[in-house]
């Protein structure tokens, strides 16, 4: 059975004094116009040009500590997905406040170590791992390696023979939950890519328990992204608890649980994940279990401490609606063009606040008809050379950009108090053919 959820609406457009009131780290300023933290962002945009990613250090550690604050009632740790934002410096940050790590790939694994933060508070996911990350998994001795199928078990097991050590596995179920979210970020539906059928999970703990190098520790699941409701949650948390009591009930030891991530946060109007429903669905099924639990949130700690600051290029008049063309594109941000997703866009300038407002269709100079990154958006009448940020980019952000169309990487810049500090220069264009090699001809 698929327990479905209620589907998300569509976001309401907002007034742009609704937006920033909603978002707490933005103030428009009179004469300097949009702050972050207390910070102009026009001079930012001018000293770095644009398109450039602005992170605040300020609202990573808020979440954070939010959330660990949320969390202390069930002792559940926090481990970072590091696919929402893997910049060495805000794994940095991270590591500081103590979270652990969730990674997907060697690079991953080998940035999360770099950062600091210590293997034991590593665990690695994903549903293809190669020899080599496995090999290198059980080489930096981390914390446990979330097995997604019987074959993959296989895998493990012949690597960890041969180099002689042990693995600590976990098994990520698929709970087959509808998590109501955009079908490309849902993840525990049958049919989904991830994780294992619940009924196969026995017979795997069996065949594990009886190999000489694998440690069965628990079980994992994650059931998609950006879940604003706790229903899903509690479903998928019912039915991984009734699974625990049952692997139990059979003589298996089970000690930990990685509740996975997805907490989903307030792009346009919607509600943001409540933090104690969603500990409140931790707390009824799974503390009771006395087991050594996780969390694996990514968008949350990240996402609004983000913004893309970007100037229009031109505004070319058109039927229906006006194009407003912008320096940043679906190569910077992508996920308007992957997921149909909303972000929220501010104009940095203290006069068009209260300026009328009048659909317009914002686009990036990149020739791909997807690269539209609002639709029908009410805005002011923005004009060549004006700035704006386009909000809670902090996840699934820069990490996803491409340099398609010979676009450079854009520059990132992390706000931290009274400190501005450039963590990252704009890709110099040479660097795109750096490393291309052109045959001598024949
Ligand atoms: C992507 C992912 C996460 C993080 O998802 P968010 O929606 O960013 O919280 C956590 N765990 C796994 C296994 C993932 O693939």
């Amino acid at each position: 059975m698929v327990i479905s959820v209620k589907k998300e609406q569509s976001p309401q457009p907002m007034i742009l004094t609704d937006l920033l009131a909603r978002h707490q780290n933005l103030r428009m300023h009179a004469h300097d116009g949009l702050m972050l933290d207390g910070r102009p962002l026009t001079p930012i945009a001018r000293d770095h040009g644009t398109p450039a990613w602005i992170m605040s250090a300020t609202t990573i550690r808020g979440r954070y500590a939010a959330l660990a604050a949320a969390l202390a009632p069930t002792g559940a740790h926090i481990h970072y997905a590091v696919k929402a934002n893997d910049h060495l410096a805000i794994l940095t940050l991270l590591a500081r406040c103590g979270a652990g790590a969730d990674v997907v790939s060697l690079g991953e694994l080998t940035r999360a170590l770099r950062a600091g933060i210590p293997p034991a508070r590593i665990v690695f996911s994903g549903v293809g791992k190669s020899t080599d990350e496995l090999t290198a998994a059980l080489t930096e001795n981390i914390a446990q390696i979330n097995i997604e199928s019987a074959e993959e078990l296989d895998q493990l097991a012949a690597i960890a023979t041969r180099l002689n050590r042990p693995a600590r596995i976990a098994f990520r179920l698929n709970p087959d939950i509808d998590a109501g979210t955009h079908h490309h970020i849902s993840t525990g539906r049958l049919g989904d890519k991830f994780g294992i059928p619940i009924a196969d999970i026995p017979a795997l703990y069996t065949r594990a328990s009886e190999h000489p190098c694998l440690i069965p520790v628990g079980l994992a699941l994650h059931i998609g992204s950006q879940i604003t409701s706790p229903a899903p949650y509690r479903a998928a948390f019912a039915r991984t608890a009734s699974l625990v009591r049952a692997l139990r009930a059979a003589g298996h030891t089970v000690t930990t649980l990685d509740c996975g991530g997805g907490l989903g946060i307030a792009y346009a109007d919607e509600a943001p994940l409540s933090l104690p429903a969603y500990t409140a669905a931790i707390a009824q099924s799974l503390v009771p279990l006395d087991l050594s639990l996780m969390v694996e949130p990514g968008r949350y700690l990240v996402g609004p401490a983000g913004l893309l600051l970007a100037r229009v290029i031109l505004r070319k008049n058109a039927r229906p609606r006006p194009f407003l063309v912008l320096d940043a594109a679906m190569t910077d941000l992508a996920r308007p063009a992957l997921y149909g997703a909303f972000h929220a866009i501010l104009p940095l300038a203290p006069h068009h606040l209260h300026a009328p407002l009048a659909p317009l269709d914002v686009v990036g100079p990149v020739c791909e008809s997807t690269d539209v990154l609002a639709r029908a958006r009410p805005l002011p009448s923005l004009e060549a050379g004006d700035f704006v940020a386009i909000l809670d980019t902090g996840a699934y952000g820069a990490v996803m950009s491409s340099t398609y169309n010979a676009r450079p990487l854009a520059p990132q810049i992390l706000i931290d108090g009274a400190r501005a500090d450039l963590i990252r220069p704009r890709q110099p264009l040479a660097e795109l053919w750096q490393h291309e090699i052109v045959p001598p001809a024949p």
